[in-house]
């Protein structure tokens, strides 16, 4: 039985002060929701996640990490810093990394292998743009961004990863997958991890992101394949993204 996961990606937004409001909004309205549940903050803000969450049954994360693991690379933060500083998970290939800073599916494998390494969760984000999914490439793109993961891990290394699907088209532009859109293609996914591992396959969790909000993540987070959620704008609003969490 897979456990159900939300995590926040902050993005570039927070401030100290806005975050402390955030975090403990959050801590506080927390109950034994049945979903595990983790924030990715901007890297400038883990000692303050750090300071903020320890203790409570919210984890935290960053949303990048470096493939090397220190040395001259201006501008990068490796694993072993990100653990330094509590972290547990951390996104490797979101959309926005892909589009804006040219990150490819190999380098985005490369990783998720330096967060396995030190001992990191990595989220692996896969998904099509609009225009993938009009010309009937869905399957497609997303198959050859899971399997450059998949062709550098071993199962065990796999069973170690949680997978988001996040289509472009739905990311903070309030048009969320249907649950059957979302469903087809975390099946999918499932259907290629059970290629390269049946039993792990069954284990590892894929989440859904995409304009996730509390009306619309019960009917999403109730399909045998949604495991959880990757949470943008309504992660900044603690009510919102505790209605998410509580919707599980
Ligand atoms: C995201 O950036 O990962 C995301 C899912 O954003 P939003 O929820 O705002 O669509």
């Amino acid at each position: 039985m897979r456990r159900k996961l939300v995590i926040g990606n902050w993005k570039m937004n927070g401030s100290r002060a806005g975050n402390t409001a955030l975090l403990s909004g959050i801590v506080a309205g927390l109950n034994d929701f049945g979903a595990d549940c983790a924030v990715c903050v901007p890297a400038p803000y883990l000692a303050q996640a750090q300071t903020e969450l320890e203790g409570t049954a919210v984890a935290w994360g960053a949303q990048d990490v470096s493939i090397h693991a220190s040395g001259a690379y201006t501008g990068e933060v490796s694993a072993a810093m990100l653990l330094d500083f509590g972290a547990q998970y951390v996104l490797c290939g979101h959309s926005e990394r892909r589009a804006y800073h040219g990150e490819s599916s190999e380098l985005v494998a490369q990783k998720v292998v330096a967060a396995l390494a030190a001992g990191l969760t990595p989220v692996a984000c896969f998904g099509e743009t609009l225009a993938q999914r009009e010309a009937g490439e869905t399957e497609a793109v997303i198959c050859g961004q899971l399997q450059a993961v998949l062709d550098v891990l071993t199962p065990e290394q796999v069973a170690k990863v949680v997978l988001a699907y996040e289509p472009v088209w739905a990311i903070g532009t309030g048009k969320t997958a249907t649950p059957q859109i979302a469903q087809a293609a975390h099946q999918f996914l499932r259907a290629r991890l059970a290629q390269k591992n049946a039993a792990v396959a069954q284990n590892v969790q894929i989440l859904y992101g995409g304009s996730m909000k509390p009306e619309n993540a019960k009917e999403l987070m109730a399909q045998p394949d949604i495991d959880g959620g990757l949470i943008g704008g309504a992660a900044l609003n603690p009510t919102d993204f505790l209605g998410i969490i509580q919707a599980v």
